[in-house]
């Protein structure tokens, strides 16, 4: 048995508030680390660490400064001054990925919280904190994560990751749009509360200097040095509503957009602790992943974007999200895939093989269906969401219930906004059984639809709650008899010292699908 306490608490020592003091440094003439450290993916025996070297991170080159080859040292420690070094290790920054460097630690001891810092050029890191997974027979009493979506940086300051990494939370999950790689241009382009480095992102010049722009932020460096994350992405780490080798602009052709998806990824790979099986191999990078914490929690970390079917109906210049009405009949065509075959498949085998008390899916989107008008007023769906690949959302619910997985509960975000949805065996028939749980997270600062959204409910009647008034995120204190979710608001994103606070708890308990209000 692990108690919390001491899988995760360990580290109250780790004060965010001290912390934040040492994020953020400004590049001044040598000093390598103004992109902060980051940790990823841990295991049983070990996690991931990440920085990239930058004395000048916004170096119109997209090299951050640097040109020469340097080596970095690392230091693991089980103790959170660093006397007790247990793992070092040198690894070589390079030009071809920017100076990010990736250490896989192994060996390490399963459940505990461990230290770690990089140097070189003369200068240290500052300090990051991560923490190994139980070992997956572990009997893990509980467990604290939290969730994000939506950062972008032109809409406001990050005052809801800062409040995330106070929660001290066990680990952090990055579901999607943690850059926008559309800068604001025209008569708006003064309106926006921070300003992008460049213009909108298309080679690798941009997308590595935007991940820079948005990792100099210190409240998200601060974020990430307290916790070990998971991560997906959404469509704005490439380009707005794309799908698999498909730009929303029909003009674009596939060859051309796939090197535009090939840079973003690499950028993508090389501002995230992630291992080396997901180093990218021209356009591809795989992404998704099962991960877990003793026989409490698993975590399907899913990509919706690489391997997904064509927008369905798309308009004579335009392939991005739309309402279509019934009468786009490829919507509904049971060959559209959102996760593409090889996926969908190893998703399954997970579900048949899952023996974990709480099944999590992380993933980009809403799940649930949203009945909702078009332009014209005429019912419909949204083609860029599960929405546009309904067929693919049945296969996988039909297999949650028939393998019986064990409290499955969806996390999203995209629609920058918070929804909590019954997932049904039939959506058509209200009164079927709840198969899944879903929440959605509102956004960390992305502009949010209208309110008035919540006027559709009634025509939804899935869907048991709707905000989109707020900024915050969605932290989740679990335990084996139950689940509960507090959205967590900030005051206001444009206020760089925003206050948090709870608007909404809802409770999940084992073994009845579906949550209720606290
Ligand atoms: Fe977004």
């Amino acid at each position: 048995m692990i108690p919390r306490r001491e899988f995760g608490k360990l580290t109250a020592a780790f004060s965010v508030t001290c912390a934040i003091g040492r994020f953020g440094r400004a590049a001044s003439g040598n000093y390598p680390f103004t992109l902060g450290v980051a940790s990823g993916q841990p295991m049983p025996d070990g996690f991931v660490i990440w920085t990239r070297l930058a004395v000048n991170p916004l170096a119109v080159d997209g090299l951050g400064g640097m040109s020469e080859p340097v080596l970095v040292m690392w230091e693991v420690a089980s103790d959170e001054r660093m006397r007790n070094v247990i793992r070092r290790g040198t690894a070589e920054a390079q030009e071809d990925s920017a100076h990010s460097v990736h250490v896989e630690i192994g060996g390490l001891e399963p459940g505990r919280p461990y230290w770690y810092r990089f140097s070189a050029l003369g200068e240290q890191s500052p300090t990051g904190v991560a923490r190994t997974a139980p070992t997956s027979d572990a009997k893990l009493m509980s467990m604290r994560f939290v969730f994000a979506s939506c950062a972008n940086w032109q809409h406001g300051y990050y005052s809801a990751y800062r409040h995330m990494a106070a929660e001290n939370p066990d680990l952090i999950i990055f579901l999607g749009d943690y850059i926008y790689e559309s800068t604001v241009a025209g008569p708006n382009a003064d309106r926006v509360l921070r300003k992008h480095d460049g213009p909108t992102a298309v080679d690798l010049t941009g997308y590595r200097n935007r991940y820079a722009l948005y990792r100099t932020d210190p409240d998200l460096q601060a974020l990430h040095a307290a916790a070990p994350c998971l991560m997906t992405w959404s469509d704005h780490e490439v380009e707005n509503d794309y799908a698999n080798q498909w730009s929303q602009r029909v003009v674009t052709l596939p060859e051309q957009f796939l090197r535009r998806r090939a840079a973003a990824y690499q950028a993508y790979y090389e501002h995230m602790p992630l291992r080396a099986a997901s180093m990218p191999q021209g356009s591809a990078l795989r992404l998704y992943g099962h991960f877990r914490f003793g026989d409490l929690a698993g975590f399907s970390v899913l990509d919706g974007r690489q391997y997904r079917s064509k927008q369905p109906c798309e308009l004579p210049n335009y392939r991005g999200g739309h309402v279509v009405t019934d009468e786009c009949t490829d919507r509904v065509d049971p060959a559209r895939t959102y996760l593409g075959i090889e996926q969908e498949q190893w998703l399954f085998e997970g579900f048949k093989r899952s023996n974990v008390t709480w099944t999590f899916i992380a993933q980009e989107q809403l799940v649930a269906p949203l009945r909702q008008n078009d332009r014209a007023g005429r019912w419909g769906y949204w083609t860029d969401g599960w929405d546009g690949h309904p067929a693919a959302r049945q296969r996988m619910l039909d297999v949650i219930a028939t393998t019986r997985v064990s409290n499955p509960v969806f996390i999203g975000g995209d629609v920058h906004s918070y929804w909590v949805t019954d997932l049904k065996a039939e959506f058509a028939n209200p009164s079927s059984a709840t198969v899944a749980t879903e929440f959605v997270g509102t956004s960390i600062t992305s502009d949010p639809p209208p309110q008035e959204l919540i006027s559709l409910l009634p025509q939804n009647p899935h869907i048991r709650y709707f905000e989109s008034r707020y900024r915050g995120y969605v932290a989740v204190d679990l335990t084996r008899d139950r689940m509960e979710a507090l959205f967590r608001i900030i005051s206001d994103r444009r206020d760089p010292h925003a206050t948090v606070s709870t608007l909404k708890r809802f409770v999940v308990e084992s073994g009845k699908p579906g949550a209720v209000p606290d």
